[in-house]
């Protein structure tokens, strides 16, 4: 994998109970094992192949061992990291990340949390949460502040002015900042009469810690009878998930006033993150220009999508009949994203 490759990784929710009850065919088909999905409806079938395709069968577990290994590593050695969760409202997104979590099979965050705490106990960790719906930043973590402003420094680094950064020092310390800012989202939502699936969620987890390098204080790095010296260095890193705005069209929801001008940003901010991570998957590109700009998702992420960071898409589907329409665009979202050719069979667009 090229340093700056994102991979694609292909959930299927099971059906559930009600469309069960309404007797729903699926359109789906998964191959776990060669990581293939095939599509279709009636005779027309068009198939894709990603870096996992996880089949309605796998656990959440299963989920975080297969896709999380490479981006935790990297993340405790002081490299940015970046999860997005992509798909239509309702086919796994806060279920698959686990911010929705009841505590009975948690998802990708709350292992990501146990998982970290345990791996570096030395590290100073903390977390920010922050909610993107029309443009507009909304720190979950103190939900009365305004004017959290997107900043660059000089080396890059992308940082918000204004929003809560909360240091924790223990796995449920860091669980529970996640959980107030879940709560402020949903109640967020319901006095704006906004739904949660119209904005962006953006929890992220700031690690600082020492490591060591070893260096050989003789001429030359061979010389056996050199005296090893440990130097410390910090280093600090991010690591971003996202539980993106639902994909579904804007046609679909009916939508009329405030509704068509979140429909417009969303898909303004889906689009955007779709350029850029095709952008940094297309080798044949003679320039190097990734088009962060375009929208305030992919400014907030700039520093953790491409150059030595570490980025997961994370495509959530229903693979329910009715769903077709979505759950295509989806696989077609997902696959620009992986840029690379599918070897497809295809008989339809
Ligand atoms: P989204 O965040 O994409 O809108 P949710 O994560 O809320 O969707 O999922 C919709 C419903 O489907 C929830 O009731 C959730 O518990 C259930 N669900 C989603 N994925 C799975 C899964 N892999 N296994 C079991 N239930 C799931
Ligand atoms: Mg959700």
């Amino acid at each position: 994998m090229s340093p700056t490759a994102v991979r694609v990784a292909l959930r299927v929710r099971p059906l559930s109970t009600a469309e069960q009850s309404q007797d729903q065919t699926q359109c789906v088909v998964c191959d776990s094992a060669e990581n293939k999905l095939t599509i279709g409806i009636n005779s027309n079938y068009r198939s894709f192949t990603f870096d996992h395709v996880l089949d309605d069968t796998l656990n959440q577990k299963h989920v975080y061992d297969t896709c999380i290994g490479s981006l935790f590593d990297k993340f405790i050695e002081g490299f940015n990291a970046t999860i997005v969760a992509y798909g239509q409202t309702g086919s796994g997104k806060s279920y698959s990340m686990g911010t929705a979590s009841d505590g009975v099979d948690p998802g990708i965050i709350p292992r990501f949390i146990h998982h970290l705490f345990a791996a570096v106990p030395d590290a100073q960790i903390s977390a920010t949460f922050l909610e993107l719906h029309n443009e507009d930043l909304i720190d979950l973590l103190n939900p009365a502040s305004k004017n959290i402003s997107i900043r660059e420094d000089s080396r890059g680094n992308i940082y918000w002015l204004g929003a809560q950064e909360q240091t924790t020092a223990s796995p449920e310390q860091l669980l529970s900042v996640l959980h107030k800012g879940t709560i402020a989202r949903s109640t967020g939502a319901t006095d704006m009469n906004k739904s949660s699936s119209r904005s962006h969620a953006i929890f992220t987890v700031i690690m600082k810690r020492y490591i060591s390098e070893e260096e050989s204080s003789g001429d030359s790095a061979t010389d056996n009878g050199g005296k090893i010296a440990h130097h410390l260095k910090q280093v600090e890193s991010k690591f971003h998930f996202v539980d993106l705005a639902g994909s579904e069209r804007l046609k679909r929801t009916n939508a009329v006033g405030d509704r068509v001008k979140e429909g417009i940003s969303i898909n303004s901010g889906l689009l955007a993150l779709g350029n850029v991570i095709s952008a940094l998957g297309d080798d044949s590109r003679k320039t190097s220009h990734v088009p962060y700009r375009d929208s305030k998702l992919t400014r907030l992420l700039q520093d953790s999508l491409g150059g030595n960071s570490q980025t997961l898409m994370l495509a959530c589907i229903s693979p329910a009949e009715e769903d077709f329409v979505e759950t295509l665009s989806t696989l077609k979202y997902a696959n620009r994203a992986r840029n690379i050719k599918n070897n497809v069979v295809q008989n339809f667009e």
